[in-house]
């Protein structure tokens, strides 16, 4: 068989979808190939399931703190396969109404795994498309070390998997999901390590994000070792045992977790048939509009190797899709001050420079102000938890460049700090500002 589409969108994912979608809208004959559940990473196996376990990890820590407040609980246990089962059908609702969107808005959804064949025609099984508009979404996938016993490991992707609660995990990792997969294992119970191979985690964040975040994981009673770089996995009669490169073991573990990043899902696509460039790593680079080096081609979210994030793919997708067919000339991903949280316990919102970045780019132009304090909701127990802040500016003006938050309530703080942040705003602009009091977030603009 052999249709021809104006679109052809390769990928299902976040970002994917929404170009589609968007051209769509616009009138145009699109196509989405996906081999795998429509909704790709986020929906599946990334921030959505995700979410739902750090909810009740939460939940175990909001019940520990609920005598605090004249509650007399009492913990039975937790049911982690009745959490999966639920956790499931809700993926599985999503998975429709994606399905269903596409339907709605006359995207033919193919389905199967797609290669190109030249600039304009891709092979997805026995079947041949021919497009205008070619767009690789094609996301990433975790990486495993190259080290003998590797595969006794699992990844995010199986972390998604496990049907019973792991009682010893160890997680290989330093970065978003190793320190968010941390929290759900311990805040559930289980006995949880984390090995990384430098000094510490999240070193891309500013110094006093990763430095706090170390201290309250200790504190939790996450295990933390520095500078393990895996050499070798082995099974034992009670459990896996890592050994690392300068010979320490770690284990028996139920369960080994690889956290230590993400590759792009092209090595397969045939994109050299088309004549794409990609890089050594294999991610596409394209330049600020999507575009690839050749003319028809383009491509976005995690696959180009840049801020690999949903709403990033998602917001790449639609400009493009404004740019290219709704009449929005020059329209296109601004891919500075991108604020994102990580989702660790507590939460992380981080947006902007990190002070180091800042002083590297303007020296003694910069100020800087933090603040550290105990959030009220731990003012009647003995259990406290510290939240902390920065501000970074520069300039005579002091412009808001860096916005740093750890502690409760920072993931639904930083979108609105974002917004300002984007327009400009001033260590006045915040200064000016009524707080909203008693919250933390009230701390963002009290600052001196
Ligand atoms: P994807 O969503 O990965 O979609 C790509 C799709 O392409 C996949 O469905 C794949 O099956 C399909 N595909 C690949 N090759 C082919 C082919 N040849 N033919 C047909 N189909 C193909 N981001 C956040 O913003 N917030 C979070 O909280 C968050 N949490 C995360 C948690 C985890 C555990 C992980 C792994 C990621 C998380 N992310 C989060 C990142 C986020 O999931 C990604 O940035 C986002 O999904 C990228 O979207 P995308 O469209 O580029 O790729
Ligand atoms: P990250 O890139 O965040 O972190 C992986 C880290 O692992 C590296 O930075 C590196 O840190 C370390 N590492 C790399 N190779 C090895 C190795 N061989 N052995 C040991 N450690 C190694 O990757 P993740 O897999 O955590 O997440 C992928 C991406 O997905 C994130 O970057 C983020 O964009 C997105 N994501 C977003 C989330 C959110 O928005 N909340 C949640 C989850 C993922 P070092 O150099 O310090 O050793």
């Amino acid at each position: 068989m052999s249709e021809k589409f104006d679109l052809l969108v390769i990928g299902g994912g976040s970002g994917g979808l929404a170009h589609a979608q968007r051209a769509a809208e616009y009138g145009v004959n699109a196509a989405v190939a996906e081999y795998g559940s429509l909704g790709g990473t986020c929906v599946n196996v990334g921030c959505v399931p995700k979410k739902v376990m750090w909810y009740a990890s939460h939940y175990a820590h909001e019940l520990r703190h609920a005598t605090d407040y004249g509650y007399d609980v009492s913990v039975k246990g937790h049911d982690w396969a009745a959490l999966k089962t639920r956790r499931d059908a809700y993926v599985a609702r999503l998975n429709n109404i994606y399905s269903n969107n596409l339907d709605k808005r006359g995207v033919t959804y193919i389905a199967g795994f797609a290669r190109f064949i030249d600039a304009n025609t891709v092979m997805v099984g026995d079947d041949q498309y021919e497009a205008e508009s070619i767009v690789i979404a094609t996301g990433g996938q975790p990486m495993v070390p190259d080290i003998p016993g590797a595969e006794l490991g699992i990844t995010s992707d199986g972390f998604f998997e496990l049907e019973e609660q792991p009682r010893r995990v160890l997680i290989a990792g330093s970065g978003y999901i190793a320190v968010e997969l941390a929290g759900i294992f311990s805040g559930l119970g289980s006995e949880t390590k984390v090995i990384v191979r430098k000094d510490g985690v999240l070193r891309e964040f500013d110094k006093m994000l990763s430095n706090e975040l170390m201290n309250t994981m200790r504190k939790s009673g996450i295990g933390l070792d520095t500078g393990v770089v895996p050499a070798s996995v082995r099974e034992t009669d009670d459990g896996l045992m890592l050994k690392a490169e300068d010979g320490r073991e770690f284990g028996p573990v139920d369960t080994l977790v690889w956290a230590i990043g993400r590759s792009p899902n092209t090595a397969t696509l045939d994109v050299h048939k088309a004549g794409v460039n990609m890089d050594e790593r294999g991610f596409v680079p394209t330049d600020n509009l999507q575009a690839t080096n050749v003319d028809n081609i383009y491509a976005l979210g995690d696959v180009t190797g840049r801020a690999a994030l949903t709403p990033v793919a998602i917001a790449a997708g639609r400009r493009l899709a404004d740019r290219l067919y709704g009449g929005m000339d020059g329209r296109h991903l601004d891919y500075q001050l991108i604020p994102t949280v990580i989702f660790s316990h507590p939460t992380i919102g981080t947006v902007g420079m990190t002070e180091d970045e800042a002083l590297a780019e303007f020296g003694d132009d910069v100020k800087v102000y933090t603040s550290g304090f105990t959030p009220m909701f731990y003012a009647l127990g003995e259990d406290k938890h510290r939240s902390v802040m920065k501000l970074i500016t520069a300039g005579d003006d002091e412009r808001v460049i860096g916005c740093h938050v750890f502690g409760a309530g920072a993931d639904e703080m930083l979108q609105g700090f974002a917004v300002a942040m984007r327009m400009g705003a001033t260590k006045k602009d915040f200064d000016d500002t009524v707080a909203i009091h008693p919250t933390n977030a009230e701390e963002v603009v009290t600052m001196r």
